[in-house]
């Protein structure tokens, strides 16, 4: 019985990830054009034709209409099923990794909206102020909850019995100082280097809120979003054939991988640092 309900459980979280995926496309498309992201409909940006409820399933209808327009044949990219898979798949893992307890919600609210930060900064190299905002006023709101009540909702890697950060507030404010003091010096440093912003000040905001959800492990985040960041750039570059003295200066957006970074450590984090400590001390 128990695991009839988990499955439940998952394929419902799934279905809400796919249906949230497609609205999500709705806000990276709409949002850096300040458009509402309420109304109009959906319409086909070729010919405008609104786009009827049977063919605005996620996934299936991009499949059934083999990604064309139904109206005019215009093809429609595969970036849509793959946001939408991808936030059905984000929020599984979240049911997965935290079961069933308000800190899968916690998750899904920090998945999510990093993974429509990420797509907008893809697009126009920009995290918008307003979603970066979202996401910092969410985990005060969190932050606060678990201090006021004990329940553990963030940092979601904070554990009661953690004897170094022992409350989710100093956890927290650690996570924030931590995460956005840091990246502010490299950035600061990248400047008087090289004499140009390498890093936007959106990066450091949105570590500031992130470390609101993952605490002193926004440091793994910073990290792995780093090392990311340097395996793609230098593929990217190896890839165009760059000369030796642009290598450097294809411009990335480092949002996303700052965002995969947080959803790493948030996930593992954890686990990560027990595994070590356990091995330094073999
Ligand atoms: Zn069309």
């Amino acid at each position: 019985m128990a695991v009839l309900m988990r499955a439940f459980y998952l394929v419902a979280l799934g279905v809400f990830g796919l249906v949230f995926g497609s609205f999500a496309n709705v806000v990276i498309w709409r949002l850096p054009r300040r458009e509402s992201v309420v109304s109009p409909g959906s319409r086909c940006p070729s010919c405008g034709h609104p786009v009827r409820p049977l063919d605005n399933v996620p996934l299936a209808s991009w499949l059934v209409l083999r990604g064309r327009c139904r109206d005019c044949g215009a093809p429609i990219h595969w970036r849509y099923p793959l946001v939408e898979g991808l936030s059905g798949a984000l929020w599984v893992s979240a049911g997965l990794l935290f079961g069933l307890t308000a800190r899968a919600g916690v998750a899904i609210v920090l998945f999510y909206l990093l993974m429509i930060l990420s797509f907008i900064d893809l697009d126009v190299m920009r995290l918008p102020n307003v979603l970066v905002v979202v996401l910092a006023v969410a985990g005060v709101v969190f932050v606060a909850v678990s201090a006021g009540t004990g329940l553990p909702l963030a940092p979601l890697t904070w554990a009661p019995a953690a004897g170094l950060f022992a409350s989710p507030l100093a956890s927290a404010l650690v996570g924030v100082a931590a995460g956005s003091g840091l990246l502010a010096l490299i950035s600061a440093g990248y400047r008087l280097a090289r004499g140009r912003n390498g890093l936007g000040m959106g990066d450091v905001k949105l570590m500031a809120a992130g470390g609101l959800f993952v605490g002193p492990y926004v440091l793994l985040a910073l990290f792995l979003g780093s090392a990311l960041a340097t395996v793609y750039g230098l593929s990217v570059a190896g890839l165009k054939k760059q000369p030796e003295e642009g290598v450097l200066l294809v411009p990335i957006p480092f949002g996303p991988f700052l965002a995969a970074g947080l959803v790493l450590a948030a996930a593992f984090g954890p686990a990560l640092w027990s595994a070590y400590v356990h091995a330094l001390s073999l």
